[in-house]
């Protein structure tokens, strides 16, 4: 294989340049090679086009930049790679098979922090309905492990540090040759940390983390709904040995209410009316979430029948219209009637039964289909 330029020659910025940097190199050099633009000699112009794109998918690409910095060009070539013959672009595959484990041991900084980053921890919150609408701010008490303040996260006695390591050199890595690699892998004597602690504190007994409880302030967002986590960044357990702390999630359960069922961002309850109002129609009050509306129940309206109230339902979190209110009429039978309205209600009967029109709609085709069961 011929021996290829350096990336970072490439794009001419150095070892340290941003991703802004590097964008903005790239940006530039690839308009100045362009092949259309440099029709005098368009076949030097495009290989150096190459050239500059192919350095610029590995630099801009975090991973590949690591591995580019690692092992150069054997590290992101993929010829190397196993002789999957993939291009440079998408041989993204074939090289986390091989590297995988060790990024993901170099993204929980293993080689950076020191110690192991801090769990993630989760509380399930609950609240009502309405603290969910509309948002709330809630006190919540976690048992934590938090840095020990005696020795102050080392883990080491009073008066005492910690030693580097004898087996890494204080590394918290180790080489090993595995086919054309070098592999480095974390330090099975200090776990990775690079240091040894000879005289543990006796708080922590070396851990440099302790047991404890705090109290955090969430501030949970209007709209939420069960199921619903919400990440406090760094409130989760201390890392070990001053390494940077887990993040806490608050999943949120939101409690039963006594009139709406919540669906997304829509509401729905039930209403008793009357049996005058039903027939009649009229205006009722109903309860929303904000306080009370009223409700047009027309003419005729039969039991079970919902009515929408548009806007009176939920602002979802991630945003979206506001839902609505879907409102259930029951239609309700009047009860301790006196003779006199029971005589009423006989006359009610009579007339509805001699004056020749239907005035049961549910109930005639009810009877239909009664008639069908039994011919059939
Ligand atoms: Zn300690
Ligand atoms: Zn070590």
């Amino acid at each position: 294989m011929a021996t290829k330029e350096d990336f970072y020659k490439i794009l001419n910025v150095d070892r340290n340049a941003s991703d802004a940097e590097i964008k903005k190199s790239y940006r530039s050099l690839a308009m100045k090679h362009h092949p259309d633009r440099n029709a005098d000699n368009p076949a030097a112009a495009e290989e150096k086009f190459k050239q500059i794109k192919e350095a610029y998918e590995i630099l801009s690409d975090s991973k590949k930049r690591a591995a580019y910095d690692q092992f150069g060009h054997a590290g992101v070539d993929p010829s190397m790679g196993g002789g999957r013959g993939a291009g440079a672009s998408d041989f993204g595959d074939a090289f986390s098979d091989i590297f995988g484990d060790m990024f993901g041991k170099r993204g929980g900084g293993g080689q950076q922090g020191g110690g192991q980053r801090g769990s993630d921890l989760r509380y399930n919150l609950e609240i009502s309905l309405e603290e969910a609408v509309a948002g709330t701010e809630q006190k919540i008490r976690i048992p934590v492990l938090v840095t020990c303040g005696d020795c102050l996260g080392s883990g080491a006695k009073k008066g005492s540090a910690p030693v580097i390591c004898s087996m890494c050199h204080g590394h918290g890595q180790v080489r090993m040759q595995q086919g054309f690699f070098t592999v480095q892998q974390t330090c099975p004597t200090c776990r990775g940390t690079g240091k040894q602690i000879k005289d543990p504190c006796g708080k922590c007994h070396g851990q440099g983390r302790v047991k404890d409880e705090k109290t955090l302030s969430a501030k949970i967002p209007a709209g939420v709904d069960t199921g619903d986590r919400i990440r406090l960044s760094g409130e989760g357990e201390a890392g070990q040995l001053g390494a940077p702390s887990g993040d806490l999630y608050i999943e949120i359960q939101v409690n039963r209410h006594s009139i709406f069922i919540r669906d997304g961002a829509n509401l729905s309850c039930e209403m008793p009316i009357s049996f005058v109002t039903a027939c009649l129609g009229g205006e009722i009050e109903v309860p929303t979430l904000g306080g009370k509306a009223l409700l047009k129940i027309p003419a005729e309206t039969q039991s079970g029948q919902s009515f929408r109230l548009r806007g009176k339902g939920v602002k979802q979190v991630r945003g979206g219209a506001v839902g609505d209110l879907l409102c259930k009429v029951q239609i309700e039978t009047p009860v301790n009637l006196t003779p006199e309205q029971k005589s009423l209600v006989e006359k009610l009967g009579e007339s509805l039964s001699s004056s020749g029109k239907h005035h049961s709609p549910q109930e005639s085709s009810w009877l239909d289909g009664l008639k069908n069961f039994f011919t059939n």
